[in-house]
């Protein structure tokens, strides 16, 4: 009597995005990725592998603060434009 074959790869350190096996961890959450799910990224001298994840959310982060400049700088503009006309209007 044999008992099935089963796959036990427990001590396979696995991705945390995909499930394939991992080659190292991410340099900025620390989670296991595999080579399809990191982006090599240079950091100064050193070479950083930063999840998918990371990199999607590092990229967001930096268009929302961008998105937000433009918004301010938008605002002070109408706010200038809007303080210009009511002084000439006080003049006239
Ligand atoms: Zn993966
Ligand atoms: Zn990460």
């Amino acid at each position: 009597m044999s008992l099935p074959l089963r796959e036990i790869d427990d001590d396979v350190v696995r991705c945390v995005l995909c499930g394939a096996p991992a080659v190292g961890p991410c340099a900025s959450c620390k989670a296991m990725v595999c080579g399809d799910c990191c982006v090599l990224t240079e950091g100064g001298v050193e070479l950083h592998a930063i999840c998918a994840r990371c990199d999607r959310n590092k990229g967001r982060s930096l268009r929302t603060a961008w998105r937000s400049l433009v918004t301010a700088s938008v605002l002070l503009i109408v706010a200038l434009a809007l303080f210009a006309a009511l002084a000439l209007a006080a003049l006239r």
